[in-house]
């Protein structure tokens, strides 16, 4: 069986272990752990949630921002259950029509414009990939809310913040403090740094596998 066999065999059919051999078999079960992490780290069925779903007045989410129904939809993403995982969503796809997560399709595409050019997150995402590198107070803060979104632990980012057990776990409260009060602007940066690693994750997993199975 070819490493792309592998692949979809273990995405739409359950495993047959009596007609693979023992590699095979550890190539299956690796890709199946990545299929259900990816469902519950980054899977769609925050949809179900949506507000927007199912709401009868669905076109004011298209709605000019002179209207009123523009104001609305602005109004119901406000208390979203699933507003972060929406904005992932709309920045992750490049979405730049209509309200998304709270924001409007000019502001994502203000911010995919700019996002690539900020030091700030390039100064993160070196930190998050182990590397000792100098960060502000509120670099720290966003640094420990991505790891939380990317799902990595604290044994990783605390040492490369040069911190123990008990200072990381005071920064993770601090974190979420401030996530009430953080501009909308920044947090949807920070959900675009942790899509994009998360995808650079997978891609080495994926590099891994499909080398074992070759
Ligand atoms: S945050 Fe997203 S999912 Fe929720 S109502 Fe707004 S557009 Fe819909």
């Amino acid at each position: 069986m070819n490493a792309t066999v592998h692949v979809l065999y273990a995405t739409v059919h359950e495993p047959e272990p009596d007609t693979l051999d023992e590699p095979e078999i550890d190539v299956v079960r690796e890709l199946e752990t990545a299929f259900v992490s990816g469902l519950a780290r980054g899977s769609q069925y925050w949809r179900l949630k949506a507000l927007c779903a199912r709401d009868a007045q669905a076109d004011d989410w298209f709605a000019p921002p002179r209207l009123a129904g523009h104001r609305r939809a602005l109004a119901v993403c406000g208390s979203c259950p699933v507003r972060s995982e929406c904005l992932d969503d709309a920045v992750a796809c490049r979405t730049t029509e209509g309200i998304r997560g709270g924001l409007t399709g000019e502001e994502i595409a203000l911010l995919l414009t700019h996002r690539k050019d900020d030091r700030r997150f390039d100064q993160i995402k070196l930190v998050l990939q182990g590397e000792l590198v100098p960060l502000t107070s509120p670099e720290k803060r966003a640094t420990v809310r991505i790891t939380q979104l990317v799902g990595i632990g604290w044994e990783v980012w605390a040492p490369a913040m040069g911190i123990g057990y008990k200072a990381a776990a005071k920064r993770r409260r601090e974190a979420d403090k401030q996530l009430t009060t953080i501009p909308k602007r920044d947090l949807v940066e920070e959900i675009a740094l942790a899509d994009e690693l998360r995808a650079e994750l997978h891609q080495e997993f994926t590099t891994v596998t499909l080398a074992a199975a070759a």
